[in-house]
């Protein structure tokens, strides 16, 4: 990943926006969901309200219009004229009688006559107590109209009765031949309403019927009947009281309130108190015009609200799932995204490891091969100057062999002299003794010459040996041997200075992996400088020692002259140092031991002793197994004798 936030994820500001807008979207999905709900709702609702009204307003239209015809039918009856003609005179009851008959038949509230001064001649309730029969009516609109030649249809309070009802009457005329004529009676039909009201009890709404006042003068709840819709400025109230309609009916308001228009004739309504309150209803108004009113029907609004919050839910659900599954294919998305990022990643890492990777063989290799080309190089310059420094070394031994050689020669001189002297002398007296004839002393002297000649044989087989270039292969020597055949090189040397030689040698035979010849040599080359160094010295003591301690040998070989000076410890091993006047060193010997020894695999080093003397002690490895001793060493001991 990334230091930080992965590419794919949301930046905060972003996820702050999303927090603000998922409820807003949820807001906005719902709410417009529970508007669409509300307009179809609404629509069936309308539609349910208009089919009702449409239906209730022709039902009553029906109900009303059938008694339509009764006055006029009973206008033209002649018992009626008959009676109108005369009433003072007849007995009401047979015509009071007719009246009640039509009425059942008719099934009606009730029917009755009035005179021309409207006073009530004959009814169809003339049992009733509160019979109409007597009563003057010229108050009312329905005797008014009829009067005046006119049928007259009105609806109000009965005023016995009390009851609401509606009035149908037409004029009676005697004689309606008349061009002037005016009606002599009026036939008056009342109808009530509540049969039709309490059909409306079965509905899912409310119906009312409203006057030209906005009186309700019917409603399914009896609680709304005579109660306004507006409430009622006294001067209204007045008017109204004036008509005697509604009798003495306070004619409250109802409470009825307009929410909002929806329509031409529609409206959302509601009731401040009364028994429709705490409830919103749909309100559709009708005109009824022959009859001078208004119907309204209020279709509760539950349904609406249902329908609204139904959808409003299921669009909220909808817009979650959405929602989730947006979220859902949005993660998946991102971790798609996240892994090809990884992936890519990683493989762009694994590529660029791997270029890191053939940049660094391809310089290393470069290196590699630049190092190997110096170190060959340089091999070849080591090999060149090793072989240079061999060369040159195998020269300077020949050279320190000759010069070695030189100074023994004096030795060599005096060595052969003598002999030759004596062997001189020994052949003489042989003569004399031969001439004497005395055979025996001849022998003798013979004797001593083969004696002497033998003695100087050896003195020229070292000589010989001296001058040799050692080259030959290594093999098991015996260090001890070693020591033996160098001393005997500086017999008469240390025989003249009196030498006392001390030898530390262990009780086996201690082997070393060496040229003999150049081991002898590098033994020849200490003892000299020890002689060297003894020269004058009183008691020299030369003391050789072989030690071993764990695989090494060393060959020591110590003197009692002056030691090295300290300065000159770190130098002695330096060619061509040398502290000896011209002629007697060339300052070569130690040196070519040094690479003697090394060349075998040792060391030599130079110390000085506690009591005085100088020390120098070869290190060997040891040789433990003389595989060749045998043969070699019988063929030094042969080279020796
Ligand atoms: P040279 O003997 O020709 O001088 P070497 O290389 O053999 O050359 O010796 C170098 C020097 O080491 C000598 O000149 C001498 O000063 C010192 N040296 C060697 N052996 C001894 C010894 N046994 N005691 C004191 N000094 C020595």
């Amino acid at each position: 990943m990334t230091g930080g936030q992965p590419a794919t994820r949301l930046p905060t500001a972003w996820r702050r926006w999303l927090l603000l807008l998922v409820p807003l979207g949820l807001g906005v999905v719902m709410w417009q969901a529970a508007e669409v709900a509300r307009v179809q709702a609404l629509q069936d609702l309308h539609q349910d309200a208009d089919n009702e009204l449409r239906l209730s307003a022709a039902g009553l239209s029906g109900h009303l219009s059938r008694h339509d015809y009764l006055p006029q039918l009973l206008a033209s009856r002649e018992a009626v004229r008959r009676f109108l003609a005369s009433p003072a005179s007849q007995d009401p009851m047979p015509l009071n009688l007719l009246l009640d008959r039509f009425r059942a038949a008719a099934d009606v509230s009730d029917i009755y006559l009035l005179d021309r001064h409207a006073d009530t001649l004959a009814a169809s309730n003339w049992h009733r107590p509160d019979t109409f029969i007597g009563q003057n009516y010229a108050f009312r609109s329905y005797y008014s109209d009829a009067i005046a030649g006119r049928e007259g249809r009105f609806y109000g309070l009965g005023v016995q009765s009390l009851e609401r009802g509606y009035y149908f009457s037409a004029p009676v005329w005697l004689d309606d031949t008349a061009p002037d004529a005016t009606p002599d009676g009026v036939m008056v039909v009342k109808v009530l309403l509540d049969a039709v009201e309490a059909s409306w009890a079965d509905q899912d709404a409310e119906l009312l019927i409203t006057d030209a006042d906005d009186i309700i003068f019917m409603a399914s709840r009896p609680e709304l009947r005579l109660a306004s819709l507006h409430p009622l400025s006294g001067e209204e109230r007045r008017a109204l009281l004036d008509t005697r309609r509604y009798a003495d009916e306070p004619l409250a308001h109802s409470g009825f309130e307009v929410i909002e228009p929806l329509g031409e004739r529609s409206r959302l309504v509601s009731f401040a108190d009364g028994p429709l309150a705490g409830e919103r209803y749909l309100g559709l108004t009708r005109t009824l015009s022959e009859f001078g009113w208004e119907m309204h029907i209020l279709k509760p609004m539950t349904p609406v609200v249902q329908a609204q919050w139904v959808s409003a839910l299921l669009a909220g659900g909808l817009y979650g799932i959405v929602l989730l599954g947006g979220g859902i294919g949005w993660q998946r998305l991102r971790l798609r995204r996240e892994r090809e990022l990884f992936a890519e990643r990683e493989r762009r890492t694994l590529a660029r490891a791997r270029d890191e990777l053939e940049r660094n063989v391809e310089r290393r290799t470069r290196d590699l091969v630049e190092t190997n080309r110096r170190l060959s190089g340089e091999i070849e310059e080591r090999r060149r100057a090793e072989e240079d420094l061999r060369q040159t070394r195998d020269e300077l031994i020949q050279a320190a062999k000759l010069a070695v050689l030189g100074q023994l020669a004096a030795g060599i001189n005096h060595e052969l002299n003598q002999p030759l002297a004596a062997i001189r002398a020994y052949a003489e007296n042989a003569r004399a003794f031969l001439e004497r004839q005395r055979p025996e002393s001849v022998d003798q002297n013979l004797e001593q010459i083969v004696e002497l000649t033998a003695r100087m044989a050896e003195i020229s087989a070292q000589l010989r040996q001296f001058s040799r270039k050692g080259d030959e292969a290594l093999s098991a020597v015996s260090v001890t041997d070693c020591f033996e055949y160098a001393l005997r090189l500086f017999q008469t040397r240390l025989q003249e200075a009196d030498v006392r030689i001390e030898r530390r040698f262990p009780e086996t035979t201690v082997w070393v992996r060496a040229d003999l010849v150049r081991l002898e040599q590098v033994l020849v080359n200490l003892i000299g400088n020890a002689l060297q160094a003894m020269a004058g010295r009183p008691q020299p003591q030369l003391v050789l020692r072989v030690e071993t301690p764990e695989d090494e040998v060393r060959l020591v070989v110590e003197d009692s002259g002056p030691g090295i000076p300290e300065a000159y410890l770190g130098r002695i091993f330096e060619p061509f140092f040398t502290t000896k006047s011209p002629g007697s060193g060339l300052g070569l010997g130690l040196s070519i031991s040094s690479r003697i020894i090394d060349d075998l695999g040792g060391r030599l080093t130079a110390s000085n002793r506690a009591e005085g003397g100088a020390r120098f002690t070869i290190s060997l490895p040891r040789e433990r197994r003389p595989a060749l001793t045998g043969a070699r060493h019988d063929q030094e001991s042969a080279s020796h004798a």
